[in-house]
Formats: C-alpha cells, structure tokens, sequence
C-alpha cells in the first residue's frame, strides 16, 4: 500500500490539524476503549504528527468505537477521534483488506458496543 503523503490526506481528510496537539494525555484518559489498544490514542497523534506510517499498521485505528468523548475533551481542538476516523478512510480508499476485528487480540472482552461499531465501519 502507497503511504506516501498520508499525513497530507489524512488533513485533508478529517479537516483537523494534528500538529496542535502538545501530548497531555487526555484523550487517552476518557476513552472507553484504550485497554483494548496496542496504542493509545495519543500517541496515534504523536506518529501522526511524526509522519511515521506505522500508525495505519496499528490495531488501535480499528479498535476506536468512533464515540467522540476525545474529541469534547481535547483542550487543542484536535479531534483525535475524528484524525482516526480519516486513518481508517485513508486505508480503506486503498483497498486495505477488510479488517478481522474477530483477530484483535482481547477484543472479545470489549463492550458489545465496540463489536457494534467495528461492525459498522467494515459496512460503511
Ligand atoms: S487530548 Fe488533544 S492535545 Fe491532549 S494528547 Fe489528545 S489530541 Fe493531544
Ligand atoms: S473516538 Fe475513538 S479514540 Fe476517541 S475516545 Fe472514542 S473510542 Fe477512544
């Protein structure tokens, strides 16, 4: 999969500005499903302000349950949940192969509304 200039697309895509982000932890805090991430989402913010594609490789894109309670707490504006929204766009426009969520390790133990959303996302 191309991931040249997936920093750009993503921008563009969520309409958000990750580089406001200065690292406070706080989305991480109120999301309901972070135990369940092999990254949180802070850090998702952080490799996408470092370009680093290794975050579209993460389970963490596809673990977020898209609920927003990053985005209403973030003290920056930058939209956490909605920047994940766009890494998970970025990759299904290149025709990444649906995600088995069933293979997310201890996914089984997370809310039914996490299955809910996960569901949704592999039919959108
Ligand atoms: S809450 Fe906002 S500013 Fe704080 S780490 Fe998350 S994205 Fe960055
Ligand atoms: S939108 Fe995603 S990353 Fe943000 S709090 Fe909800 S589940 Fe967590």
């Amino acid at each position: 999969m191309d991931m040249d200039g997936f920093v750009e697309e993503v921008v563009r895509i969520s309409g958000r500005n990750p580089y406001l982000c200065y690292q406070c932890g706080m989305c991480s805090a109120v999301c309901p499903v972070a135990q369940y991430m092999d990254i949180l989402p802070h850090q998702i913010i952080r490799l996408v302000q470092m370009g680093d594609p290794a975050v579209l490789e993460s389970d963490a894109i596809w673990v977020c349950i898209s609920c927003m309670a990053c985005v209403d707490r973030c003290p920056r504006d930058v939209g956490p949940g909605i920047i994940i929204d766009a890494l998970r766009q970025f990759k299904l426009r290149r025709g990444a192969e649906k995600y088995d969520y069933f293979q997310v390790p201890e996914l089984g133990e997370a809310p039914s509304l996490a299955l809910v959303a996960a569901s949704r996302k592999l039919t959108g």
